[in-house]
């Protein structure tokens, strides 16, 4: 896709303060530090719209961009961080299960997951939340260029295994080298003409 125009909307933690649903949605989500900001960073192609590494600690935001007046990006709040304090890390729950309960216009969630880690119980908990609010989630892998090329199928393989998705629902991604660009972009095109 060719982004003409980019834009940060606001940010809102419940559904009164959310902008208006003027556009079909596709939401990111992902743990503290998996590279959510650099892969829509890379898909806004703007340096830094979005950004990263969020201080822990802060309060959690979702934050609305706009793409070419057309389609709208919500970045999620990540989770996992181990030093958020606790009031912080149980208002990320509910924030999130209302925002996906409550989006009319929300076509799918693109789900990030590191290379080198394991799922944890909380990406778990997140895809169970998916399925039960019918959220259709695309998969994908970050930082694919932090292993070798070698490892790249053992590596979607086990966090497949993990996750419990079929493999070849997850895209392998890099920011820094923008592999997987173009496949990301296809498969959010197909979630949104469903
Ligand atoms: P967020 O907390 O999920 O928004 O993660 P960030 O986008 O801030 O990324 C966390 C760290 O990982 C930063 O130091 C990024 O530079 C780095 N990073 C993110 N994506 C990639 C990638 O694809 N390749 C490499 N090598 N580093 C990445």
């Amino acid at each position: 896709m060719h982004v003409t125009a980019a834009r940060f909307v606001k940010s809102a933690t419940r559904p009164a303060h959310y902008p208006a649903a003027d556009f079909p949605e596709i939401a990111f989500a992902g743990r503290s530090n998996v590279g959510k900001s650099s892969l829509l960073n890379v898909l806004l192609q703007r340096r830094n719209l979005v950004r990263t590494s969020s201080t822990p600690g802060r309060t959690q935001l979702i934050n609305f961009f706009i793409l070419n007046e057309a389609l709208s990006l919500v970045d999620l709040p990540g989770y996992g961080f181990a030093k958020v304090p606790l009031a912080v890390k149980n208002q990320w729950g509910p924030m999130v299960q209302t925002y996906l309960q409550s989006r009319p216009t929300l076509a799918a969630l693109v789900l990030l997951f590191d290379i080198r880690r394991e799922p944890r119980p909380d990406d778990l908990q997140l895809l169970d939340w998916l399925e039960q609010y019918q959220v259709p989630t695309i998969a994908v892998i970050t930082k694919a260029d932090k292993v070798g090329r070698s490892q790249w199928i053992a590596r979607r393989k086990a966090i497949a295994e993990a996750a419990g998705l079929p493999v070849d629902a997850f895209t392998l991604f890099s920011a820094q080298t923008r592999q997987g660009c173009d496949e990301l972009w296809e498969r959010m095109q197909v979630a949104l003409e469903q």
